[in-house]
């Protein structure tokens, strides 16, 4: 019998780490990584670029279809206004739909590291190994606005806060893959954990489950 592809999700809230502990345990186990976050932005983005609203499902839709990997390697898919658009349009179902097979096609194969919010719930329910990073609102705010500020940008502590609240809390309530732990899901709060720290649990975790 083969050995199916080996599938790591890794779910959470922005700014928690996920990324970087996704690319680094693709990295060392020699897999593949989707960001999965970058479907949704690019998707919001041309939704922005067509001048139509993100909230707007047929413009959305029609977006995410359309999608190409050129979309993906864009340098405006990051900042205030892209967050926005991708958790809008991440909460419209028929985007979420257009996405899906991709998402699943792309560790069909060779396996893969994916982090989003939905890759243990919806995407991937049957990974044998699902994390959950998270982080205190404070810490994932304090980490998001050192990264805004070593990119050049000098926005308010206090808008960053804000902004972070307001898009978790849309892809906490909406209806179509809710951000949330798959109940197999082991949680790792990486509050007061460096990048290294997080890393190792990670890779001790995977490693124990393998018995590699
Ligand atoms: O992970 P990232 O912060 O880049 O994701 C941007 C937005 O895309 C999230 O706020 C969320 O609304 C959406 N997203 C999602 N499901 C995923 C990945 C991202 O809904 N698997």
């Amino acid at each position: 019998m083969s050995t199916p592809p080996l599938i790591i999700a890794v779910d959470g809230p922005a700014a928690a780490g996920k990324g970087t502990l996704a690319r680094r345990l693709a990295a060392s186990l020699g897999l593949p990584y989707l960001d999965t976050g970058l479907l949704y932005r690019a998707t919001g983005r041309r939704v922005l670029d067509a001048g139509a609203d993100p909230f707007d499902p047929q413009a959305a839709e029609a977006a995410a279809r359309s999608l190409t990997p050129a979309d993906m390697e864009r340098g405006d898919l990051r900042g205030p206004e892209a967050d926005r658009a991708a958790s809008a349009v991440a909460a419209i179902p028929a985007v979420r739909a257009a996405l899906l097979d991709f998402q699943r096609g792309y560790g069909r194969t060779k396996g893969a590291v994916l982090d989003g919010r939905d890759i243990g719930t919806v995407i991937f329910p049957d990974a044998p190994v699902k994390l959950f990073i998270t982080a205190s609102p404070e810490a994932r705010a304090h980490r998001r606005w050192l990264e805004l500020q070593a990119k050049g940008a000098a926005p308010a502590p206090a808008s960053v806060a804000a902004e972070m609240a307001e898009r978790d809390a849309r892809d906490e309530a909406r209806a179509a893959a809710p951000l949330r732990p798959a109940v197999d899901a082991t949680l790792i709060d990486t509050t007061s954990m460096d990048a290294d720290a997080v890393f190792d649990a990670a890779l001790s975790l995977v490693r124990k489950r393998f018995h590699a």
